[in-house]
């Protein structure tokens, strides 16, 4: 047995905005930990301000002295948290290394081949990473009845099942504190969200749809898994009462996949009648799980507005995503939805392989058709680890190991052969520019939503590259794997 606490320092990497994402994995494993056994520290390079090569960082890490270094990390940020490892591990070759979150836990094979990474945990790592400590703590070995983990040994690589906790009320709700909730929401942290303190609430996991470019199904599963109504109340409560959060982001996949109980937790927090009580669900719903009933609950509830996710105004597009949606529903559940009070916006993906220019005219016919009160309009990134990645890997479109730059700054890393020469970044003006000519009453609004949920200096951004690639035509970032696994580590003076 140790005779001392394990020593974790959770590494939040730079690169993630504030305005979208916060440490969320960290105060859910943090809550799950066994504090007479571990001690843990948050290193949070976006608060920070640290970068990869930040002296403070590694002066903090080494006067902590951690016995693991666990770092969650998505696609963009890879490079800067394999360089962030690397310096750990020059720093103390004995200190365990471990990454987690979607680019690890779907791009396994490749990730657990970089030298500075000793493990791997992939999906849900709640209760893999508390028994992994306590291994730890009482000298047994570090893997023993640990699922989802990945690690090397005497050159072979070892992978343990993944284990979907299936009562999800056995999981602590996330310690809010440990990752300065409070800070980022000054920061603006929002979410599509308006500006109010807010904090994101995970009900449901899991996913059973399969469209090709997500990798969702693959990080939480394929089945549908709840919390019960009572512990998400008790959780809103507290955080009503004594975190003055005033709105909740729901920022579950699929939220209403199970129409009875997503009708039956609204009719909860009506009964509460908290006041200035908002909801939302940032990533979108299926439009087929709902009906009428439940979009009007929702808004007694708190919700203003329901982000619907088409992704494209072309069934030849849907089909080649494997979507499973039939686009003659789309119109009819756009009015339902508003029919109850709420406004609509929408998620589209331009850019898909296989998509014609045809398809995009269909989809921006689409869009002005049903009068979307807002739209997010992303260009297509093949994501490491899902199906379209794979299959354009084998297709010899794409190497093994691009990497997106960056999922929302306007800019692409793929460009389908056939659409080399259409300007992604002039249609996407032109929709939002058309949407306001044809839609005059909506004007006011969709500005509002710009100006309210998003901070200024994340607007004005992503404004000027939109532009600069609208005059470019051409403007393609990505980053390779292999790019990043032998770049040599700087030196920290
Ligand atoms: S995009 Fe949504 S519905 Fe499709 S697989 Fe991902 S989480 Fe499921």
């Amino acid at each position: 047995m140790s005779q001392r606490k394990i020593r974790v320092a959770f590494v939040w990497p730079p690169g993630f905005l504030s305005a979208y994402s916060l440490p969320l994995p960290f105060a859910i494993l943090k809550s799950q930990l066994d504090l007479d056994i571990t001690e843990v520290r948050l290193f949070d390079c976006v608060l920070n301000h640290w970068n990869e090569n930040s002296k403070e960082l590694y002066l903090q890490l080494s006067n902590f002295q951690p016995d693991i270094v666990a770092l969650s990390t998505w696609s963009p940020m890879f490079p800067e948290s394999l360089a962030i490892f690397k310096k750990v591990k020059e720093q103390n070759p004995k200190c365990l290394t471990i990454i987690g979150g979607p680019h690890s836990s779907t791009y396994w094979k490749r990730t657990i081949e970089c030298e500075p990474i000793d493990m791997i945990l992939r999906g849900e790592a709640e209760f893999a990473f508390s028994r992994l400590i306590k291994n730890l703590y009482n000298d047994h070995k570090v893997e023993n009845g640990v699922p989802g983990l990945v690690f090397k040994r005497n050159g072979e690589v070892i992978s343990h099942p993944i284990n979907y906790v299936d009562d999800l009320d056995e999981i602590a709700p996330p310690d809010f504190s440990f990752i300065n909730l409070k800070e980022y929401n000054q920061l603006g942290y929002r979410w599509n969200s308006p500006p109010v303190n807010n904090a994101p609430l995970w009900i449901t996991r899991g996913c059973p749809y399969r469209c090709q470019y997500c990798a969702s199904p693959d990080l939480n599963g394929k089945v549908i898994r709840k919390h019960s109504i009572d512990y998400m109340i008790d959780h809103i409560l507290d955080l009503y009462y004594n975190h003055d959060i005033r709105w909740f982001n729901i920022i579950d996949d699929n939220f209403t996949y199970d129409v009875k109980f997503a009708k039956e937790f609204c009719r909860r927090i009506i009964a509460l009648n908290l006041p200035k009580l908002g909801f939302g669900t940032p990533n979108g719903i299926r439009m087929s799980r709902g009906d009428l009933e439940l979009w009007s609950l929702m808004k007694q509830a708190g919700w203003k507005h329901l982000i619907v996710a088409p992704e494209s105004g072309s069934q030849h597009t849907l089909d080649l995503m494997k979507k499973d949606l039939k686009l003659g529903i789309v119109e009819k559940k756009v009015s339902e939805i508003r029919k109850a009070g709420l406004k609509v916006h929408a998620f589209f993906i331009v850019g898909y392989p296989g998509e014609t220019v045809a398809d995009i005219k269909e989809t921006f016919k689409l869009i002005i058709r049903c009068k979307f009160n807002f739209i997010f309009m992303a260009n297509f990134h093949p994501l490491p680890g899902t199906p379209v990645y794979d299959q354009l890997v084998e297709e010899g479109k794409i190497p093994d190991g691009l990497l997106p730059q960056n999922f929302s700054d306007g800019l692409r890393s793929y460009t389908p052969e056939n659409l080399k020469g259409f300007n992604f970044s002039l249609f996407f003006f032109k929709t939002h520019f058309m949407m306001l000519l044809t839609n005059p009453r909506n004007a006011l609004y969709h500005i509002r939503v710009v100006i309210r949920q998003y901070p200024m200096r994340l607007i004005l951004g992503k404004l000027s590259k939109t532009i600069k690639a609208a005059f470019n035509k051409e403007e393609v970032s990505s980053r390779y794997f292999d790019q990043a696994m032998n770049s040599q580590s700087q030196n920290i003076p």
